[in-house]
C-alpha cells in the first residue's frame, strides 16, 4: 500500500476541547462525524427498507460478518455482489470482525493464538476465524471499513486475562494488517477498504496503553476502542474513556463499538470519539419505544388511544408525518407488521438528528453547555414513559 492509492481520508474540521467534526471520506462517499451507525444485522436494518434508512439521514451502516458468515457465507454474499449490493445502499458500509459475537458464545468456543474455533448457532457447525480468515470473509462481504479480529475478554475478566487478551488482539493486528495488505487493501468486488484496529484493556488505563502503543505502531487507518460498555456502567465507561483520550492518534477515526445510548454518546464524543453504532433505534423501534428530545414514549400505552398527535411534533420523518400516536398503539396491539418499522424509522430519524446536533454544537463551541441540556431534557422525566432500559 501507498500513500497514493485512494484510501480513506479523514479530515477535522471543527474542534471543541477534545470533541471534534470532520470529514470521514469512503469509496462510497462521505460521512460527517460525529456519526452513529445503524446495524444491519444479517444484511437488513431489521424492519427498515433502504429507501426509509436513507431518508432517516443515516450515512454509513454496519453489518455483522458473524451472522452473515454463517448465513447466507461470504461466498454467497460475494456472489450477490456484495454487502451494498445485497442491502440496495449504495452508501458507505463498515463491518465488525465477528470476534464479539464468537468471544459472547463463551461455552461454544475455545480460543488458541491462531484464532478461534466455535459452533455455529444455526446449525451447530464447527467454525474456525481466524485472523487470515477474518480478512478474506470481510473482503468478500466488500465494506469500506473493516475490523481486525480481536479478542474481547468479558467485563469479569481479571488482569490476567485482560493483559492476555490486549496481546493476542495485538498479533492477530498485525496479522490481520498483512493479509489485508497481500490483497491489495482491496474487496472482491476492487473497492479499497480500510482497516481499522481495536484497543482493548478492559477498564485498565494502563493496559489500554499498551493496547494502543502496539496498534499504533501498525500505522492503520482508524482505530476502535473495543470491550467498553460491557456492563461497567455509564460512569466507569467516562471515567475510561477521559484516561485514554489521548492514548489513540488525533488525525485518525476513533470509533467506539457497540454504544448508542445518547448520554454515553455525549460522554464519547467529548472525549474525541467520532463513530458509534448500535442496535438501539431499531431494537427500540420494534419493542414500541420511541426516542423524542423529552425522553422516551412507549406507544403501547393506554394514555395514546385517540392521541392524534405524532410521536414528536418537531419530527418530520415518515412515520411523524403520516401517523398518530394512537394509530401506532393501535398497530402495535394488532400485531401489524406496520409498527415496528414505523418506529425503528422515526428512531434512526432521530438519532441522525441528534449526531447532527452534535455536530452543530462542536461547531459552534458549545458542546458542554448543550449536553447538559440535552441530557436534563432526555433524562430528568423519570416516569414509566422515560424508562431507560431497552426493552
Ligand atoms: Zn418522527
Amino acid at each position: 500500500m501507498t500513500r497514493d492509492q485512494p484510501m480513506l481520508s479523514f479530515e477535522v474540521i471543527h474542534s471543541d476541547g477534545n470533541a471534534r467534526t470532520a470529514r470521514l471520506l469512503t469509496p462510497h462517499g462521505q460521512v460527517n462525524t460525529p456519526a452513529f451507525m445503524p446495524v444491519g444485522t444479517a444484511g437488513s436494518v431489521k424492519g427498515v427498507a433502504p429507501d426509509r434508512l436513507r431518508e432517516s439521514g443515516a450515512q454509513m451502516i454496519l453489518g455483522n460478518t458473524y451472522h452473515l458468515m454463517l448465513r447466507p457465507g461470504a461466498a454467497v454474499v460475494e456472489q450477490l455482489g456484495g454487502l451494498h449490493a445485497m442491502m440496495a445502499w449504495e452508501k458507505p458500509i463498515l463491518t465488525d470482525s465477528g470476534g464479539y459475537q464468537v468471544f459472547s458464545l463463551s461455552h461454544r468456543r475455545t480460543i488458541d493464538e491462531d484464532g478461534v474455533v466455535f459452533r455455529s448457532h444455526i446449525d451447530g457447525a464447527r467454525v474456525r476465524l481466524t485472523p487470515e480468515s477474518c480478512m478474506s470473509i470481510q473482503r468478500s462481504l466488500g465494506a469500506d471499513v473493516i475490523m481486525q479480529l480481536d479478542e474481547c475478554p468479558p467485563g469479569c475478566a481479571d488482569r490476567r486475562e485482560v493483559q492476555a487478551a490486549v496481546r493476542r488482539s495485538a498479533e492477530w493486528a498485525r496479522r490481520c494488517k498483512q493479509a489485508w495488505i497481500d490483497a491489495g487493501c482491496l474487496s472482491a468486488g476492487g473497492n479499497y477498504q480500510a482497516l481499522f484496529g481495536i484497543q482493548q484493556g478492559g477498564s485498565s488505563v494502563d493496559l489500554r496503553g499498551e493496547s494502543s502503543s502496539r496498534l499504533v505502531e501498525l500505522d492503520l487507518p482508524g482505530y476502535a476502542i473495543g470491550g467498553l460498555s460491557v456492563g461497567e456502567g455509564h460512569e466507569a465507561m467516562c471515567d475510561v474513556l477521559a484516561a485514554t483520550s489521548d492514548q489513540l492518534p488525533a488525525d485518525r477515526p476513533r470509533y467506539l463499538m457497540g454504544v448508542g445510548e445518547p448520554r454515553d454518546m455525549l460522554a464519547a464524543v467529548a472525549c474525541g470519539v467520532d463513530m458509534f453504532d448500535c442496535v438501539l433505534p431499531t431494537r427500540n423501534g420494534r419493542n414500541a419505544q420511541a426516542f423524542t428530545w423529552q425522553g422516551r414514549l412507549r406507544l403501547r400505552n393506554a394514555r395514546w388511544i385517540s392521541d392524534r398527535s405524532p410521536i414528536d411534533e418537531g419530527c418530520d420523518c415518515y412515520a411523524c408525518r403520516n401517523f398518530s400516536r394512537g394509530t401506532m398503539r393501535h398497530l402495535f396491539l394488532a400485531g401489524e407488521m406496520l409498527a415496528p418499522t414505523l418506529v425503528s424509522v422515526h428512531n434512526l430519524h432521530f438519532f441522525s438528528q441528534f449526531m447532527s446536533e452534535i455536530r452543530n454544537a462542536i461547531s459552534r463551541g458549545e458542546l458542554a453547555k448543550r449536553s447538559r441540556a440535552w441530557q436534563d431534557a432526555l433524562y430528568a422525566r423519570n416516569d414509566c414513559e422515560n424508562a431507560d432500559d431497552c426493552d
